[in-house]
């Protein structure tokens, strides 16, 4: 049986991690989690994937739990760890680039959270877009790597 998250988001693509599957530990999001990914999911990615992408667009992280977030060295308050966050990087389907998805959502679309991660002044690596139920910020904020850390710029 496949649990859907959204139209285009299938429930194991969105709890899927490498680094919980090498260490062997469980990445199952509680029913609020999956209420928030829900609505990330429906006002976040698949307006970018209908309207920008139009096609295939790869979610590369959606869902850690705490314990994962930890392992991979996120945030300690990552949105990630209650699933009001996703990343999303355009390059791996190519329909679009970063940069187009990023414009659309700082322009179109309600957030709390958009970063430009990493990547260069024309494109990010991926982006980080994160969304709660409200109170919603529209903060936009841009990483790089300083001196082994990473810092976030306000954009
Ligand atoms: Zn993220």
């Amino acid at each position: 049986m496949s649990v859907f998250i959204s139209e285009n988001i299938d429930y194991s693509e969105a709890v899927r991690s490498r680094t919980a599957e090498k260490l062997g530990l469980d990445n199952t999001p509680s029913g609020s989690h999956i209420a928030n990914m829900r609505r990330v999911a429906a006002a976040i990615f698949e307006p970018l994937r209908r309207e920008v992408a139009k096609g295939p667009l790869a979610v590369t992280s959606f869902y850690r739990s705490a314990v994962i977030n930890r392992a991979v060295g996120g945030s300690s308050s990552s949105q990630h760890t209650v699933g009001e966050a996703i990343d999303i990087d355009a390059d791996v389907h190519g329909g679009c680039t970063n940069r187009e998805l990023f414009d659309y959502v700082r322009e179109r679309l309600e957030f709390d959270q958009l970063i430009w991660e990493f990547g260069d002044d024309r494109s990010p690596d991926w982006i980080h877009v994160s969304l709660r139920a409200s109170g919603n910020r529209g903060q936009v904020l841009r990483s790089v790597r300083r001196g082994g850390k990473t810092c976030y710029l306000a954009l």
